[in-house]
């Protein structure tokens, strides 16, 4: 199976990501709200709804903020620009080259379940 793609994102870039897609779910929700305008009350669930994905993907972008200061300044060793390492293995946020700041890890096969549960491992 060939594909470019790699496997993983750093975290950060999926927060990221989730968040920025709240707010165009919050738009389509609004925007939605149009087809029901003889309804006013689904008018306004629709619209609630719209503004609550909004405001979550606000708090989320915080929440972004705030993982942004814990997460550790390194200098990717593959494109050699500065990204943030969350936790004991992450991504680079330029080029996904899979990063560690636990020497007892370094030099073995990334591997997700590190992170999380899931039975994914890297190509090559
Ligand atoms: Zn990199």
């Amino acid at each position: 199976m060939k594909s470019n793609k790699k496997p993983y994102k750093s975290k950060i870039n999926k927060i990221r990501t989730f968040a920025l897609s709240l707010i165009f779910i919050g738009f389509i929700i609004m925007y939605g709200a149009i087809f029901f305008r003889e309804h006013q009350w689904l008018v306004m669930i629709f619209m609630t709804l719209g503004i609550l994905c909004i405001i979550a993907s606000t708090a989320v972008y915080a929440w972004i903020g705030f993982l942004s200061t814990q997460a550790v300044m390194v200098e990717c060793p593959n494109c050699h620009k500065h990204t943030k390492v969350l936790g004991r293995v992450d991504m680079c946020m330029f080029c996904n080259e899979p990063l560690t700041l636990d020497k007892s890890l370094e030099g073995k096969e990334f591997n997700q379940d590190y992170n999380n549960k899931s039975k994914h491992h890297t190509n090559g």
